[in-house]
């Protein structure tokens, strides 16, 4: 298995919601949020690559999959809130990258929302609710990952929330972008070896993918099935 920073986080969130993301491959529905998410992106993506405001954000409303709760003013909204120009950084950089030297070792992906010439990266959020960059391993991460494509040992990393026009920014050292790759590493070690518990003992899926209940079922696609399993007395009497 290849891992990004979601799979990664959702195993740390949850295994259970993770086995049944990534091994049962179940489907999550797309939630207004994701769909926003995605228009967004797509949008200032095309902006910073010279693309008009008004045909941008046509493209981010074909990219949301022309979600019915989301809006052309709702993308638009918060587009114009981004402060981009054209030929801003590079948009959208790929990396696919080992977590370490050892052979075989565990594969990272991602992509970089913007990558600035002075190698600076942006990632922008669409959340409602803003929050520190260093509340979450993610901007570390990709940080070590350009650091690795760009051969440089100090990278600056931002979350941009758009809803409030404010970012959050942080200058990574080598060291704390090391940090995040062994965060990531550990990780995907312990997924790699629970994976392999589940391929000789498949039954035992619920105590190698444990569920792991939070404020964060709120917002889990697999909160339902989730209920009836841990919950059957409550189940069968309503
Ligand atoms: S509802 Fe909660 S405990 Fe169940 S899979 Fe989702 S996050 Fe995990």
């Amino acid at each position: 298995m290849k891992f990004s920073f979601s799979r990664l986080n959702i195993y740390k969130q949850c295994p259970y919601r993770f086995y049944n993301k990534y091994v049962l491959r179940k489907e999550e529905p797309v939630t207004q949020p994701l769909a926003l998410g995605k228009a967004v992106h797509k949008a200032i993506e095309d902006k910073i690559n010279g693309v008009d405001h008004e045909q941008a954000i046509l493209n981010g409303y074909l990219e949301s999959g022309l979600h019915d709760e989301v809006s052309y003013e709702d993308i638009s909204t918060l587009v114009q809130k981004a402060p981009v120009h054209k030929g801003m950084g590079e948009t959208e950089i790929y990396f696919n990258l080992p977590l370490s030297d050892e052979k075989n070792a565990p594969i990272i992906q991602g992509y970089i929302d913007v990558v600035q010439p002075n190698g600076a990266i942006i990632d922008w959020k669409t959340n409602r609710i803003p929050y520190n960059v260093l509340d979450s391993p993610q901007i570390a991460l990709y940080s070590w990952a350009i650091g690795q494509l760009k051969n440089v040992d100090k990278v600056k990393g931002s979350y941009y929330f758009l809803r409030f026009r404010k970012d959050s920014s942080y200058l990574f050292t080598h060291k704390e972008m090391d940090a995040a790759r062994k965060w990531a590493l550990d990780l995907a070690n312990e997924i790699n070896a629970r994976l392999d518990l589940y391929s000789m003992f498949p039954d035992k899926h619920q105590d190698i993918f444990p569920a792991q209940p939070s404020r964060l079922c709120n917002h889990c696609p697999f909160a339902i099935d989730c209920f009836r399993r841990f919950n059957p007395i409550v189940e069968t009497t309503s």
